[in-house]
């Protein structure tokens, strides 16, 4: 089985690494859109699978679940189509359509929940729901992304080692974080080879991750209703939140300059990048990273959609 899968492994990983137009610093983007599937969570799908096949822990016969709304379920789904491996995500009514569309069509069931927990949110119910299905379906392996090493050593061999073999000196990492995996495989990858380099963490608004006030967001990605038990790993040196009209502006912007249709979560690491140098003079240009963990298609019902922003600036305006 493991074999079968490594037959994807050059679907996954070397993403291009380009650089953007900046006035006072060297910019570069990595084009994690370009893996399997089309996100950075072929990655970490990838990695899990193969440690778990490698200890023994999947096989014929296994019922792959996980919590999942995006694109981790995705790439799972299609890892598990290919290795003949049932797979089941447990979704939430805050999951796109298209993407739940694509989950129906490439899964062997999907099970939404619809109970909000006592965080307001779905995480909980989602992970309780796991613990049922653990109990109930024979063979069942949960690949438990919030808590699974491999989510970390995925992006410490993975990106971090592609940054390190491209980059004689790095200056600035901004990440995006989720479930902390890129942001605490990278960071620690990053300092070991490059000291002084500095990692920021970007949140949204609304996220408890970094301790910010709990505000519901709409857009899937980043930010989380607890604290993921990965993003302790992490090494931070500056963390920054971002408002989600700000990831809309980001998003546009990196359209409109740069011609890359992204992500929210690529948007919202942009924004930050030119909130964070705007004021900042350097007698030599710094060498600054960011990702783009997925790209824009599965967001043109929202972040490209004038209705939708329209809809979101009212949400933001009753809010405060
Ligand atoms: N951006 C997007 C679009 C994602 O799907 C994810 C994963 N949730 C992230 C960023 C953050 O990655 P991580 O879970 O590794 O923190």
């Amino acid at each position: 089985m493991l074999e079968k899968l490594q037959k994807l492994g050059h679907l996954v990983g070397n993403t291009p690494l380009v650089p953007l137009e900046h006035p006072s610093i060297h910019l570069y983007t990595k084009l994690e859109y370009h893996n399997l599937m089309n996100s950075v969570k072929a990655r970490t799908a990838y990695y899990m699978l193969s440690s778990a096949i490698k200890r023994g822990e999947i096989h014929e016969g296994t019922t792959l679940i996980e919590s999942s709304s995006g694109n981790l379920a995705i790439a799972l789904a299609t890892f598990c189509q290919y290795l003949k491996i049932k797979f089941i995500p447990v979704i939430d009514p805050n999951i796109n359509g298209v993407y739940e569309d694509l989950l129906r069509s490439i899964s062997y069931q999907v099970v939404k929940v619809t109970d909000r927990d006592e965080t307001g949110g779905f995480l909980l119910t989602r992970l309780k729901k796991i613990q049922d299905l653990l109990h109930s379906i024979p063979n069942a392996y949960w690949t438990n992304q919030y808590q699974n090493p491999d989510n970390f050593y995925a992006h410490y061999h993975g990106i971090g080692t592609e940054l390190v073999q491209h980059f004689e000196t790095l200056d600035y990492a901004f990440i995006g974080v989720g479930t902390g995996g890129t942001i605490s495989g990278i960071s620690n990858r990053l300092k070991e080879a490059f000291p002084n380099v500095k990692v920021i963490a970007v949140d949204s608004e609304g996220s408890v991750i970094f301790n910010d006030k709990p505000k519901k967001r709409h857009i899937p990605g980043i930010g989380a209703s607890t604290v993921p038990e990965l993003v302790k790993r992490a090494v931070i040196d500056e963390v920054v939140h971002i408002s989600e009209q700000h990831t809309v502006e980001g998003c546009h912007q990196l359209f409109e300059n740069h011609g890359i249709f992204a992500g929210g979560s690529s948007g919202t690491s942009y924004y930050a990048i030119q909130q964070y140098f705007q004021d900042k003079a350097f007698a030599e240009k710094p060498n600054v990273v960011f990702l783009c963990p997925d790209n824009g298609v599965p967001y043109v019902q929202t972040v490209y959609n004038a209705e939708w922003i329209k809809w979101l600036l009212n949400q933001s305006v009753c809010i405060s």
